[in-house]
């Protein structure tokens, strides 16, 4: 069953009322969000950095910044997923980079609505690295209102499917070897697992056999929590080349 338009609007709405840790900055954080995504959709501008890289001057009741504002969004999104990827359905580490806020349209194509809350969900590391700005769906770049449910034909959307009726999963883990394997059972899901969920089934099995390179990228993605954008950039950008070294 299709989630349902209402569910969404609450959730939002619950973002909202809690979208910075302390209470006093509440009201500001909010209008902060809503500026930044009325710029986006507007003025057709990706602002997802722009607003992690935001904060206020120094007053006397303290600093808002944007990180507190996403950390938020990320907290929130992951709860309601009860703490699992959006797509591989793998359990999310409670670090900001291994939890990585997904655009469900790319904001690379879709910038009007990279701050739109419908289109933002939590995935894992891998599946936000795989993914990155591929266009599954192929809908109207320049649409002013977000696509409705219907119009997701081809492709799975975590905010607007249910993940049981598109897709099954057994997942087998010993002490040496885990082994997943994903099956598709409508068109969405069919089409998740050839673009995503094969390529994770296959790198989870190589990590598997490689417990040295699976601590280092996990040591790796512990220590960045706190970096700068940029400087993750750069990093994110090394670990997807060794990403796509294993899924090839
Ligand atoms: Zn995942």
């Amino acid at each position: 069953m299709p989630y349902l338009q209402a569910t969404i609007h609450e959730n939002e709405e619950s973002f909202l009322s809690s979208i910075h840790h302390t209470k006093k900055h509440v009201d500001k954080s909010k209008k902060i969000f809503k500026l930044f995504r009325a710029k986006a959709y507007f003025l057709r501008l990706d602002q997802w950095k722009a607003l992690y890289d935001y904060q206020t001057e120094n007053e006397s009741k303290g600093r808002i910044s944007g990180k507190d504002i996403t950390r938020s969004l990320r907290n929130q999104l992951s709860s309601i997923q009860g703490n699992r990827c959006c797509y591989c359905r793998r359990w999310l580490y409670n670090i900001a980079q291994a939890r990585p806020v997904e655009h469900i349209l790319a904001r690379a194509h879709y910038p009007q609505f990279s701050l739109e809350y419908v289109n933002l969900a939590v995935a894992c590391y891998d599946c936000n690295q795989i993914k990155k700005d591929a266009d599954w769906e192929g809908l109207d770049k320049y649409c002013n209102e977000y696509p409705h449910s219907k119009e997701f034909k081809k492709s799975f959307h975590p905010k607007y499917h249910n993940y049981d009726d598109h897709v099954k999963f057994v997942r087998t883990e010993t002490n040496d070897f885990t082994l997943s394997v994903y099956t598709g059972m409508t068109v969405q899901g069919k089409k998740l697992c050839v673009d995503l969920l094969s390529k994770i089934a296959g790198m989870e099995a190589s990590l598997a056999n490689n417990k040295e390179l699976a601590n280092d990228i996990k040591k790796i993605q512990l220590a960045y929590d706190d970096m700068r954008s940029d400087v993750l950039e750069a990093i994110e950008s090394c670990i997807s080349e060794i990403h796509n070294k294993l899924i090839c």
